[in-house]
């Protein structure tokens, strides 16, 4: 138990970098998260939707966040490619390169200079506390498709595909290492 508090109190420290008061290069914390986020998520969680359940927040709250980004030339409204009545919140080339500026970046330098075993580690241990976690509080956290119960692998060698059994859909391998609010983890 000892350890557990020691290591929860780390965590804690450790969330100074992307948790703050006011606002760094611009951004708030909240609003460096959404951008982080359109970033790195798939063609299905790009929506104000997915946006909103990401941030664990209103549909309201995180569409006054994307208008942040918008006007500042961030992130651009497109219509969906799955939906064409819906809209999906793309990053752009200049918001892309805002990410540099990113605060949570400190945290990831540190990182990359472990081993990576101990990275590989390190991330399979908070991807297992996360789970059971979901399992506890009965929610789910968003993850990549790679990990996700939905996704099916077919064929192998140049014949390797992806597929979705939620949506349906196709997905290519460059897409499974992207987030996705829909994720399930696999049992
Ligand atoms: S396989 Fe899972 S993570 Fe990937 S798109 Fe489908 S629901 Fe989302």
């Amino acid at each position: 138990m000892r350890m557990a508090n020691e290591i929860v109190q780390l965590l804690v420290q450790s969330a100074g970098s992307w948790l703050f008061e006011g606002h760094r290069s611009g951004l708030s914390d909240r609003e460096w998260m959404a951008l982080r986020f359109l970033a790195l998520a798939n063609r299905f969680s790009k929506t104000p939707t997915a946006l909103a359940d990401f941030l664990g927040t209103t549909r309201s709250a995180a569409s006054q966040i994307a208008a942040v980004l918008l006007e500042k030339g961030l992130v651009v409204r497109k219509s969906s490619a799955e939906d064409k009545r819906s809209i999906t919140l793309c990053i752009t080339r200049e918001g892309e390169k805002f990410l540099e500026r990113d605060p949570i970046n400190a945290l990831r330098d540190q990182l990359v200079t472990l081993e990576v075993s101990d990275l590989s580690r390190l991330r399979d241990t908070l991807r297992r506390v996360l789970v059971r976690l979901d399992v506890a509080e009965r929610r789910h956290h968003t993850d990549v498709c790679n990990q996700c119960m939905f996704l099916v692998e077919n064929g192998g060698g140049k014949d390797r595909h992806f597929k979705c059994r939620l949506f349906r859909k196709s997905i290519a391998e460059k897409e499974t290492t992207l987030l996705c609010t829909y994720f399930e983890a696999r049992s």
